[in-house]
């Protein structure tokens, strides 16, 4: 067993190595490099990804794990984690057929370009082909990697949030579909119009300086991580030192740049406030998806759309914009940025009905993976349940079925993970009061005592537990979908 412990650290040293390179040629691709840059497609990226690739199919690496993995009771916590983790992600690889996988890779690139000429034209027809087939992988992927606990979606479910099933899934959006959906409805009911104010052009320079202020509210710490421009806001991290954010800035749309600033601080913390220690292990950075959108989700939407926070900086945001925000009271700007409304887009949803859209797409997977709802069938269901749960039908798949890029890359089992994070979000913030008082905590003009908690209670421990571990020592319950209902009924009443 030592022989192989030695060969594991030996090549996951070369395996983060190919991490590592893959993260700044990432960041770069989505940030620097020229528009034209013919990067993704490059004989470089190639060879990386090739020789990546055959680090961890390396027969005497997967035999490294093998013995590893039936000797983990004598590794220690972190290391035991990470083999268990390997061992299933190389056991997965190889019960799915060679041919099967590389005509599905082929097909996914294919695919794409094809989804988005479908969604600018509006021509749903035109992507169903490709996305019957990536169907049609996706529903044989389930059979291949089927085991004693996991079987149909809850396979494709496991492999964004390992250990959340359709049963767990399932208590949380119903409690949705009966609890928020009538309450929505009649939050909505009177459509939102936004004020004059709002709507004017912010600059732009003052907008980054701004979020830079955020950044230093929410104690990112600079020597340890950058910020950046891209076409979507976005955070990666490699370890806990080589933290990196970007943001977007629209003239007439100051509020997006402001909660985007901070919701990807969120993120960052998390990965900044990793015990050092994984630094070098496979178990840096977030446990999951979910566990990641509920520390971003938590920062933007707790904390950053709260009048405990905005009663300490406001007065600087109206100091920054003092022509736009003149006159404009903390009332108006707390029911400003807390409006809510119904809307088609998913990525441009409040609060409050954010979490019926992740519902819907649920429901829709579910039924498309079981094979109850053919792809055919897809545009005319969504449009029902869309205007059962929201009141009103998409004019066109563009803004309908159509929306989302996921199902494009095949990643069927995905969106549930967004829902959940917010969901989870609350469920740490009822903890987090127990032990000390928010609101009160953040006259201090920082969130320092709120990243404390997180960090002894969620980041601190990387990836090395499962995400499920993780909440149940945080709150010392499993997932509990009641408290984020409450929170949002409760906000949204008054
Ligand atoms: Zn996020």
């Amino acid at each position: 067993m030592e022989k192989a412990l030695e060969f594991y650290k030996k090549q996951r040293r070369k395996i983060l190595m190919f991490k590592y390179l893959d993260f700044v040629v990432s960041w770069d691709m989505e940030t620097d490099a020229a528009e034209n840059s013919i990067m993704a497609d490059s004989e470089q990226v190639a060879v990386m990804s090739e020789m990546s690739y055959q680090l961890v199919t390396d027969p005497d690496f997967e035999q490294a794990v093998a013995v590893l993995y039936s000797n983990r009771d004598r590794l220690d916590s972190v290391m035991r984690h990470e083999i268990e983790v390997t061992y299933k992600n190389i056991s997965d690889t190889k019960k799915i057929p060679q041919d099967e996988y590389t005509a599905y890779s082929e097909l996914t690139s294919k695919a794409y370009p094809v989804y988005v000429k479908a969604k600018t034209e509006n021509n749903f027809e035109l992507f169903r082909p490709y996305l019957e087939k990536i169907v049609d992988f996706c529903r044989k992927q389930t059979k291949w990697l089927a085991t004693d606990d996991l079987q149909g979606y809850d396979v494709l479910l496991d492999m964004y949030e390992p250990h959340y099933n359709q049963a767990k899934y399932d208590k949380f959006f119903d409690a949705l579909r009966t609890r928020l959906v009538p309450f929505v409805k009649q939050a909505t009911a009177k459509p939102y119009v936004a004020p004059k104010w709002a709507v004017q052009p912010f600059e732009e320079d003052k907008q980054k300086e701004f979020c830079e202020y955020l950044r230093d509210v929410m104690c990112f710490d600079k020597s340890r991580g950058i910020m950046k421009l891209s076409e979507h806001p976005f955070t990666s991290g490699f370890g806990t030192d080589d933290v990196r954010i970007t943001n977007h800035y629209y003239a007439n749309k100051f509020d997006s740049s402001v909660f985007s600033a901070i919701h990807e601080t969120g993120h960052a913390l998390y990965e900044q406030q990793c015990d050092k220690a994984l630094n070098g292990t496979l178990s840096y950075g977030g446990a999951s998806l979910g566990l990641h959108e509920s520390q971003s989700r938590f920062y933007e939407n707790v904390i950053g759309r709260s009048r405990a926070f905005w009663t300490v900086h406001y007065p600087k945001l109206q100091q920054t914009f003092a022509r736009q925000l003149k006159g404009v009271s903390l009332d108006e700007f707390l029911k400003h940025i807390n409006n809510v409304q119904r809307s088609f887009v998913r990525t441009e949803a409040d609060e409050l009905t954010y979490p019926l859209h992740v519902m819907l797409r649920y429901e829709i997977e579910k039924k498309v993976i079981s094979g109850e709802l053919e792809v055919k069938d897809l545009p005319k269901y969504w449009n029902e349940k869309f205007t059962e749960y929201f009141g009103i039908t998409p004019k066109s798949d563009t803004e309908g079925v159509l929306q989302d890029v996921h199902w494009a890359y095949g990643n069927f089992g995905y969106f549930p993970t967004y829902a959940l994070g917010s969901a989870i979000a609350s469920q740490l913030y009822h903890y987090m009061s127990k032990d000390f008082n928010v609101e009160q905590s953040l006259q201090s003009g920082t969130t320092a005592q709120v990243n404390e908690w997180l960090k002894e209670h969620v980041h601190k421990y990387g990836s090395s537990k499962y995400p499920d571990e993780i909440l149940r020592l945080a709150t010392g319950e499993d997932f509990n979908p009641d408290y984020y209902i409450d929170y949002l009924i409760d906000k949204y009443s008054k």
